[in-house]
């Protein structure tokens, strides 16, 4: 699933690409997946690119189109003419061919640009909101880790206050906002930290070294471009992978060699998503 760094990146492909356009059409292929009059946004100028969370947001006019990737959404971007490129993915995230059976939306630019939408599994979605809806639509969500107000005294109090492990905690929206299961894994591998401590078990040395690590894991894996992992779901706007995935140290790396020591990386369930650690680095 794309996570901060995943979506901080199509923001930023995105946003030196159709910034400044007009929408001259909007196709909707898979009706559930769009919420609100998309007519609305017909001849409107795309303003400005945003990200809170998981969630890429676009300025059309006084309206906002808030996009979730979900588990397997992707948004690719083509200019007049150009033909899809092949970037040797498997069918079904192929982008090969533009529109194909994962496309859900398509938003053309005066331009003659392109925007697919495409999800396989149909759980991400596209909101078009009033400016004044936005603020109660993200609501729920806590600070972003990148900016000032996710504080090393805040984030200590976020954890003194619960017995949850704190693998669970760093995904909680609520606590830290855009943190998933790849980058809980590498962020907890990175501090040395057990995934199933509870988290209020934490001494101050330990958390201060999380804090640190969360945020040089995110700022790695967008300068990086993000991580296309095993199922291959997540690509750039310009259909080419991220390229994290090579960097990662657990996700994904069960059964092999911990690059900290001579043991092997693990795999346990937790509230059903997988873990990957290695029990002796992380205490
Ligand atoms: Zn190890």
């Amino acid at each position: 699933m794309p996570e901060l760094p995943e979506v901080e990146t199509v923001k930023r492909q995105l946003e030196k690409r159709i910034v400044g356009k007009r929408i001259s059409s909007i196709k909707i292929l898979s009706k559930k997946q769009f919420l609100g009059n998309f007519q609305k946004t017909i001849g409107q100028q795309i303003d400005r690119l945003w990200r809170r969370a998981k969630i890429l947001a676009i300025n059309v006019g006084r309206l906002t189109l808030l996009v979730h990737l979900k588990m397997t959404g992707q948004i690719i971007y083509l200019s007049k003419n150009r033909k899809p490129i092949s970037v040797g993915h498997p069918l079904p995230f192929s982008p090969n061919q533009l529109p194909n059976k994962t496309t859900r939306v398509i938003i053309e630019l005066e331009d003659g640009s392109r925007l697919f939408f495409n999800d396989l599994r149909k759980f991400g979605w596209i909101k078009l909101l009033d400016g004044d809806k936005i603020e109660k639509e993200l609501s729920g969500l806590g600070p972003e880790p990148l900016e000032k107000d996710f504080s090393l005294d805040y984030f200590s109090k976020k954890l003194a206050n619960t017995r949850r492990m704190i693998k669970i905690v760093l995904m909680d929206q609520a606590v830290v906002a855009g943190i998933g299961n790849i980058y809980a894994s590498e962020i907890l591998f990175e501090a040395g930290i057990n995934p199933a401590r509870q988290a209020n078990s934490l001494s101050n040395r330990e958390v201060a070294n999380l804090y640190r690590a969360i945020k040089k894991i995110l700022l790695q894996a967008i300068d990086y471009g993000g991580t296309s992992a095993a199922d291959q779901a997540y690509i750039r706007p310009d259909a080419s992978p991220g390229r994290y995935q090579n960097k990662l140290r657990v996700y994904q790396r069960e059964g092999k060699e911990c690059f900290g020591c001579f043991g092997k990386v693990k795999r346990i369930k937790q509230a059903n998503r997988s873990t990957f650690f290695c029990s002796s680095c992380q205490q």
